[in-house]
């Protein structure tokens, strides 16, 4: 996937996707984490990678890490 991500194409997929806000005004690439704010008022902070392919668009409050079993 090569798509090119920029920072306002991002905010506009969070905003689209998901109930959080993205925070993090610049970005610089999938490795990067990012800031978002839960619409539970929690910030929380993840890639993009993972918030868009792992579907991890909300805190860790709201939605828990999988468990492993
Ligand atoms: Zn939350």
């Amino acid at each position: 996937m090569n798509k090119r991500w920029t920072i306002e194409k991002i905010k506009e997929f969070v905003e689209k996707n998901s109930d959080s806000t993205l925070l993090t005004t610049e970005y610089h690439g999938f490795s990067q984490k990012l800031l978002f704010k839960c619409a539970c008022g929690t910030n929380f902070e993840k890639t993009f990678k993972k918030f868009k392919e792992n579907n991890q668009r909300k805190c860790d409050v709201c939605q828990p890490p999988k468990a492993s079993r």
